[in-house]
C-alpha cells in the first residue's frame, strides 16, 4: 500500500508546492482565517470531499468517509493561522500583507492536512473505500491557544477515536521525521500577581511597606524554590517577562504588577504549581506587610503522545523513508500546542517534520527568516497518509 500511496504524491507534490506558496503569501491573524479556510474548503470539495465551513469560528471539517467495515473514527489536525511578525525572508512568495507572516509552519501543516485528504480520497477510489472514516480538521488560532477549544466546543472531536498531528520542526533535516515518545510539548499556564504595600518618601523605608523590594524578593525566592524544592528531574520555567511599579526616585512604590508564564511537563506537577506559587507568594508578602493578589491562569496542558499512536507514525516514517531518516526525539520542548486540548477526548500523538537545509542558515521558528525546505510537503503527506492507512490494521 505504501507504494500505492508514494505514487498518487508523487504527481501531487509541485502541486502541494503551490498550495503552500500561496498560503505563504497569504497569511492571516489567530481568528481571522476566512480566506485560508474558504481556500481549504474549495480544495477540499475539489477532491469530492464533504467540507463543513465556519466550524471553531474560522475553522473548518472535511469527512472522508469508510465503508463501515471499521467503526472507528481517526481525525488528522492541522493548524491554519500565521503571526503577527514582519516576513524578512525576501521569498518571491513572501507574505504579501504587512505585519502578518506564516513563521511557524502552518501554511505546510494547512497543506499536509489536503495533500493527505487528496491521496486518501484517491487511494479510496482506487480501493473501493477505505475501511473506516477519517475528519479533517483544520484548526484556526493555534498561536493564540485559543483553536482547539473552538473546534471541540463545535463538536470536531465528537466520535473520534484517535488523532494525528504534525509541526515543523527546523532543527531536523527536510525529508526527516522527528517522533517523540511521551511529552512532546509543555504545559503552559499564564500568572499575573499584584503587590500592594504602602508608599512613603525613598529616605524613610521603615514608615512605609516597598512594593518593588518584596516584588523582588517573591521573584528571588520562587526561582531558588524551583531549584531547590522541585524534583529536577520533572521540570518547571517560570519566567516573569513583564514588571511595573513605582512613579518617582524618591518615592517608596506601593504597588508591583508582573506577568509572568509558567512552564512544566508532568501532569502532577503542573496539578501542583498554582498552590505551591501561592504559598511562596502569600509567606514573602505575609513576612514583610504587604497583600497580593494572584490570577492563575490555566493555559494549554502538555501534549502527551499516546505510546501505540506513536509506534504507527514511526514504524509508517520508517517503512517509507528508512531508519536513517527517522529520528527518535530525547527531549521534549518546553514550547505549548493547544493540539494536547484534542487528547483529554481521544488518544493522539503528533510527529515533527524536519524542515531544516542543508545549504543555507536555519532559523527557528517565529523568527521573520524562517523558511522551510519545501522537500518536506512531500515527506509530511506520504507519512501522515501512510500512517493513516495503517491506522485501520493496527489495534
Ligand atoms: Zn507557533
Ligand atoms: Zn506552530
Amino acid at each position: 500500500m505504501l507504494s500505492q500511496i508514494k505514487d498518487i504524491a508523487a504527481p501531487l507534490a509541485p502541486r502541494l508546492i503551490e498550495i503552500r506558496r500561496h498560503l505563504h503569501s497569504n497569511p492571516e491573524l489567530s481568528g481571522q482565517e476566512y480566506k485560508t479556510a474558504a481556500y481549504v474548503a474549495g480544495v477540499l470539495s475539489s477532491c469530492g470531499l464533504h467540507v463543513q465551513e465556519l466550524v471553531g469560528k474560522t475553522g473548518a471539517i472535511a469527512t472522508l468517509p469508510g465503508t463501515g467495515e471499521d467503526s472507528r473514527l481517526l481525525a488528522i489536525r492541522t493548524d491554519m493561522d500565521g503571526l503577527p511578525i514582519q516576513e524578512r525572508t525576501g521569498l518571491d512568495y513572501a507574505s504579501q500583507l504587512p505585519g502578518i507572516m506564516h513563521a511557524c509552519g502552518h501554511d505546510v501543516h494547512t497543506t499536509i492536512g489536503l495533500g493527505t485528504a487528496m491521496i486518501l480520497a484517491q487511494l479510496a477510489v482506487q480501493q473501493g473505500g477505505l475501511p473506516g472514516s477519517i475528519r479533517f480538521l483544520f484548526q484556526p488560532a493555534e498561536e493564540t491557544a485559543q483553536g482547539a477549544s473552538w473546534m471541540i466546543r463545535d463538536g470536531a472531536m465528537a466520535g473520534v477515536s484517535a488523532i494525528l498531528g504534525v509541526h515543523t520542526f527546523p532543527t531536523i533535516p527536510g525529508g526527516s521525521i522527528g517522533i517523540r515518545y511521551g511529552a512532546l510539548t509543555a504545559a503552559a499556564d499564564d500568572l499575573e500577581l499584584i503587590i500592594t504595600g504602602e508608599s512613603g518618601h525613598g529616605a524613610r523605608p521603615h514608615e512605609a511597606i516597598d512594593a518593588i523590594w518584596i516584588a523582588a524578593q517573591v521573584i528571588t525566592t520562587l526561582q531558588q524554590a524551583i531549584s531547590r524544592t522541585h524534583n529536577p528531574l520533572r521540570p518547571v520555567v517560570l519566567t516573569v517577562g513583564q514588571i511595573q511599579g513605582g512613579r518617582a526616585p524618591n518615592v517608596i512604590a506601593d504597588q508591583v504588577r508582573m506577568l509572568g508564564t509558567v512552564r512544566s511537563l508532568h501532569p502532577e506537577t503542573s496539578a501542583a504549581l498554582p498552590a505551591w506559587i501561592e504559598k511562596i507568594v502569600a509567606s514573602v508578602c505575609q513576612m514583610y506587610g504587604a497583600k497580593y493578589q494572584l490570577n492563575y491562569r490555566r493555559g494549554v496542558p502538555s501534549v502527551q503522545n499516546d505510546l501505540a499512536l506513536t509506534q504507527l507514525t514511526e514504524s509508517a516514517a520508517a517503512e517509507a523513508w528508512g531508519n536513517d531518516r527517522v529520528q527518535i526525539l530525547p527531549e521534549p520542548s518546553l514550547g505549548a500546542e493547544d493540539f494536547s486540548l484534542y487528547l483529554d477526548h481521544a488518544p493522539g500523538t503528533m510527529f515533527r517534520l524536519g524542515v531544516a537545509f542543508e545549504d543555507q542558515p536555519n532559523y527557528p521558528l517565529h523568527h521573520p527568516q524562517f523558511q522551510v525546505n519545501e522537500v518536506a510537503i512531500l515527506t509530511g503527506v506520504v507519512t501522515m497518509a501512510y500512517a493513516a492507512y495503517k491506522y485501520w490494521f493496527h489495534r
